[in-house]
C-alpha cells in the first residue's frame, strides 16, 4: 500500500482477509505479475499496412517461439502446458485474421488484440473445456500486443529475491514456470479454494491466500506476511509477527518429520493416506510417504491423441506403475473422457451441456472396447507384479452401472472393484452401490460441481464449488455411513483431501482414506494425528452447521487442537 506519513494505518496493524487455499505461512516482499498492456487511447494511423500486416503476423510468431523456448527446459505437464500454448499462437487462421485486419488499415497491436478477441468470444461461446482455453488466449493477446507496443512482458516477475508473488490470478501457462525456490507464498485478487492457483498451490507446498481483494492495493516491494492457515495477509508486518511465522513454519516442519508412516487419528483409528498420480515418473512418486495411490488418473495416456493405445502400451505402462508401488495399494481409475476432458476418438456427439452428457463411465455405452481393453490391460499388469490393484469406475450415477462394472472387472480375475461417487444420485444410493462393489471413492470435485449446479471450470463460482458446503459435506456424511454399515471402505481423492483443516471433518463423516497430490499428505497426516476419532466426529458436527464455507471453516478452525500445544486441548 503506498501510503504517506501522516495516513493509513500503522505497520503490521492492517491485516487483509481472504480465503486460505493452500496452508503454512511466510514473509516476504510483494512482487506483482506484470501488468497486462493497455491499448493506448489515441490509435496512430498506419502509413505502410503490408508492414503492419506483417509485423501483427511476426508478433505471433515470436510468442509462440518464446513458449517453445520454455517448454524446452520443463518436463512433463508443464512442457505440455506451454506446448499447446505455442500451438494455439501459431494458429494459421489466427495469424490470417491479425494480418488481414492489419494490412486493411488498422495498427499491428489493435489487429493482433482485435483477432484474439474474436477468437476468445468464440470459445467462451462454445462453454466448457473451450471456454478455459479463452484465457489461454488472454495470456496469447497480451503478450503479442507487449511486443508490439515495445513494453514489458506481461507475466511472472523475476525480483532476483525471495517474493511473495501477487497477482490477479494466475493462468496455467504462468503457474507452470512458477519458481518455488524464490515464491515463498501466492496471494491473489480472485478466485476460490478450487480454482487452479489454489490446487497448483497446494501441489507445490506454497501458503497462498485466493479471493483477497484487498491485495490489488499491495504495491512491489511492501513486505507482508501471508498466513495461509488463516487465509490473511498482514501489511508491514511488525518483526514480531515476522518471527512469529517464521516459529510456526519451522515447528510445523519439525511436527511433520516426527510424523511418518501410515494415517492414523490420535487414538489410532487407521486413515490410509494416498497419492494422486496422472503421468510423471511413478518411480519418483513411490518414494514419498504414502501407502500407495488412491487415484491413478489413466486419462494421461489416452489424452492428445488421435487413436487409443493399444492394450499392449496400456499393459506396459500400468505396470511401471505397479512395479513401482510394490506390494501397495494402487487404485487404477478408468478412463474418465468427456466433458472436460474430451477425447478426439471418444465423439459423443452434439452436446448442449457436456458436463451432463455422456462422459465418464457412461462412454462405455457407445464405445464398450475402449473400457473392456483397459481392463483387459490392467489385469494383465497385475498378474505380472506384486501390488495390490483395485480398479475403479468414474462418473457411476446409479447402482446397476456400479453392479455391470464389478462383473466386468471381476471377470478379468481382477479382485476389487470400485467407484467414484460424484454424482449426488449415486451419493444417495451409496448403501446400495456398496452391496455391489468393494470400496467407494468421493469425487469432491464434481460432486460439488453437481451439488451445487455449478459449473468446475468457472472461477466465479468458486466458492459454490467450495467442499465445505454442508450440502456437499451431508453427502459425504451419507456416503460416510453406507461404508460403515456395509464395513466397506470410504475414501476421498477429490481436492478436498488436501485440505488439512477439512481432514480430521471427513473422518468425522465416516471417511477411511484421503487421497491427494504428495505435497499435501505430511500436513494431512499430522493433522489427523491430532484428533481423536471423537473429536474429529465434533468437528464434522461444526461444519455441517454453518451456513457457508467460510464459517465452516471459522468454527472447524476455532474448534480444531492447534499445532502448537497451548494447554488443554480439548474440542
Ligand atoms: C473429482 O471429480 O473429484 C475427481 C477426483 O476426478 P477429476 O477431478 O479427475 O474429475
Ligand atoms: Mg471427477
Amino acid at each position: 500500500m503506498e501510503k504517506s506519513a501522516t495516513e493509513g494505518p500503522p505497520p503490521g496493524t492492517e491485516t487483509l482477509q481472504g480465503v486460505t487455499a493452500a496452508p503454512g505461512t511466510a514473509a516476504a516482499p510483494v512482487a506483482r505479475m506484470g501488468p497486462r498492456p493497455r491499448l493506448p487511447e489515441h490509435r496512430p494511423t498506419v502509413a505502410d499496412p503490408g508492414a503492419e500486416g506483417e509485423a501483427a503476423r511476426r508478433a505471433l510468431s515470436r510468442v509462440a517461439d518464446g513458449f517453445d523456448a520454455q517448454a524446452g527446459v520443463l518436463e512433463g505437464e508443464a512442457a505440455e502446458v506451454l506446448d499447446a500454448l505455442a500451438t494455439m499462437a501459431r494458429d494459421p487462421e489466427l495469424a490470417r485474421r491479425a494480418g488481414e485486419r492489419a494490412e486493411g488499415g488498422e495498427p499491428a497491436a489493435w489487429a493482433v488484440h482485435a483477432a484474439c478477441d474474436t477468437y476468445r468470444e468464440l470459445l467462451l461461446a462454445a462453454g466448457g473445456y473451450l471456454a478455459e482455453r479463452a484465457a489461454d488466449l488472454a495470456d496469447i493477446r497480451d503478450r503479442a500486443v507487449a511486443l508490439l507496443l515495445d513494453e514489458p512482458m506481461p507475466g511472472l516477475p523475476d525480483p532476483g529475491v525471495d517474493h511473495v508473488l501477487v497477482a490477479d490470478d494466475l493462468a496455467p501457462a504462468d503457474t507452470v514456470r512458477l519458481d518455488t525456490r524464490r515464491v515463498q507464498a501466492i496471494v491473489t485478487h480472485k478466485g476460490g479454494p478450487t480454482s487452479h492457483t489454489a490446487i497448483l498451490a497446494r501441489a507445490l507446498g506454497v501458503p497462498a491466500v485466493v479471493g483477497c481483494p484487498g491485495a490489488a492495493g499491495l504495491r512491489d516491494g511492501t513486505v507482508v506476511a501471508v498466513d495461509g492457515d488463516a487465509g490473511t495477509v498482514t501489511v508491514d508486518p511488525d518483526p514480531l509477527r515476522v518471527r512469529d511465522l517464521a516459529r510456526r513454519a519451522a515447528e510445523r516442519r519439525s511436527a511433520w518429520a516426527e510424523h511418518s508412516g501410515p494415517g492414523h487419528t490420535f487414538d489410532g483409528t487407521s486413515v490410509a493416506l494416498l497419492l494422486n498420480l496422472g503421468e510423471g515418473d511413478p518411480a519418483e512418486a513411490a518414494e514419498h510417504d504414502s501407502e500407495g495411490v488412491g487415484l491413478l488418473r489413466t486419462e494421461f495416456l489416452f489424452l492428445g491423441r488421435a487413436e487409443p493405445p493399444s492394450v499392449t502400451e496400456q499393459t506396459e505402462v500400468y505396470q511401471r506403475v505397479l512395479e513401482a508401488f510394490g506390494g501397495r495399494t494402487v487404485t487404477v481409475r478408468t478412463l474418465d473422457a468427456g466433458s472436460d476432458k474430451p477425447l478426439a476418438f471418444v465423439d459423443t456427439g452434439q452436446e448442449d451441456n457436456p458436463a451432463l452428457g455422456v462422459r465418464g463411465h457412461r462412454t462405455a455405452g457407445l464405445f464398450p472396447e475402449l473400457l473392456t481393453e483397459q481392463i483387459t490391460a490392467i489385469a494383465a499388469a497385475a498378474r505380472k507384479t506384486a501390488a495390490h490393484v483395485r480398479v475403479m469406475a468414474p462418473m457411476i450415477s446409479t447402482p446397476a452401472e456400479a453392479a455391470e462394472f464389478a462383473e466386468l472387472v471381476r471377470g478379468e480375475g481382477l479382485p476389487e472393484a470400485g467407484v467414484m461417487i460424484e454424482v449426488p444420485g449415486a451419493a444417495l444410493l451409496a448403501d446400495r452401490i456398496l452391496q455391489h462393489v468393494d470400496f467407494v471413492s468421493l469425487g469432491t470435485n464434481d460432486l460439488a460441481q453437481y451439488t451445487m449446479a455449478a459449473d468446475r471450470t468457472l472461477g466465479p463460482l468458486s466458492e459454490l464449488l467450495d467442499p465445505w458446503q454442508a450440502a456437499v459435506l451431508e453427502l459425504v456424511r451419507v456416503v460416510g455411513r453406507a461404508g460403515e454399515h456395509r464395513g466397506r471402505s470410504v475414501g476421498v481423492c477429490g481436492e478436498a483431501a488436501a485440505d488439512p483443516l477439512l481432514a480430521p471433518v471427513l473422518v468425522g463423516l465416516g471417511v477411511t482414506s484421503l487421497s491427494a497430490v504428495p505435497a499435501a499428505l505430511p500436513a494431512v497426516r499430522y493433522a489427523l494425528a491430532r484428533h481423536t476419532l471423537d473429536q474429529c466426529r465434533r468437528l464434522a458436527e461444526l461444519a455441517l452447521a454453518a451456513d457457508g464455507p467460510e464459517q465452516a471453516r471459522r468454527a472447524v478452525r476455532a474448534a480444531a487442537v492447534p499445532e502448537v500445544p497451548a494447554g488443554d486441548q480439548v474440542v
